[in-house]
């Protein structure tokens, strides 16, 4: 479904992509793990185009979208929920969900309806505060809402960019758990993550970046029991 071919991104004199190549088939969840600085946030803002490659190429269901303005991309079927959540912390959670669906303007009446099912019973926490303003959530509710805005759009394709980042233990388990849910519902997942023990577990395969190069790849299960992997990443 997507293929990354080499992809190389320079922030000035600073390489934050070297030479990264990866694949995500159709109905995968697919883990880009490595530490801070490793390149996983570049990575995804590489293939949504919002920085320039300095080479390389994305191509997306046999088309290449490496040029293509970013909003085409997101029409094209790729969603990505940002580190840090961006939600819109003036606007209600309802104005928020709604605000995802502004990324693809082919839905109707509807299918947004049937969407916002889909977020409601995947997180009924946010069905019960709809008017609130997003800004007033907990941090795990924001990342729910973020998540759920990115479904809005009704992407084939979603990359999820650390969203167990700064939330408690209890809340990371439910966030691991519902990405396996969305997967459930035919979606194909890119999720970049720091808790790699977490992310190995529940992916199909993985990815480890060190300084802007893929350095290891496999089954998520077989990463899991790697001694290098288990030595940087796992901390036993
Ligand atoms: P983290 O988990 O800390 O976000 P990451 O693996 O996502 O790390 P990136 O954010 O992609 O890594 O950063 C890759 C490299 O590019 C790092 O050396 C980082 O300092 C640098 N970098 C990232 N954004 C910029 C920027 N806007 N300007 C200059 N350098 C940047």
């Amino acid at each position: 479904m997507l293929k990354l071919d080499s992809l190389k991104v320079n922030y000035g004199y600073i390489s934050a992509l070297r030479n990264v190549s990866i694949e995500v088939q159709a109905g995968e969840i697919v883990t880009l793990i490595g530490g801070n600085g490793a390149g996983k946030t570049t990575t995804l803002m590489a293939i949504s185009n919002l920085v320039n490659k300095a080479s390389g190429t994305v191509t997306f269901k046999g088309t290449d979208i490496s040029r293509l303005a970013p909003n085409k991309i997101v029409r094209m079927g790729i969603s990505h929920v940002p580190e840090g959540r961006k939600i819109f912390p003036a606007l209600s959670v309802y104005e928020n969900l709604i605000s995802g669906t502004m990324g693809n303007p082919s839905l109707g009446k509807e299918k947004i309806e049937s969407l916002l099912e889909l977020s409601f019973t995947l997180f009924p926490r946010l069905k019960e505060r709809l008017k609130q303003d997003g800004g007033s959530l907990s941090g795990g509710e924001q990342q729910m809402l973020a998540i759920a805005r990115g479904l809005m759009m009704d992407p084939e394709l979603i990359m999820l960019d650390e969203p167990s980042l700064g939330l408690a233990p209890i809340l990371v388990e439910e966030i691991f758990e519902m990405i396996v849910e969305i997967r459930r519902t035919g979606k194909t997942i890119l999720l970049i993550e720091q808790n790699a023990a977490m992310a190995l577990s529940i992916a199909d395969r993985g990815y480890v970046l060190e300084t802007g190069n893929v350095v290891l790849q496999g089954r998520g299960a077989e990463l899991l029991e790697d001694s290098a992997v288990k030595k940087a990443y796992l901390g036993y």
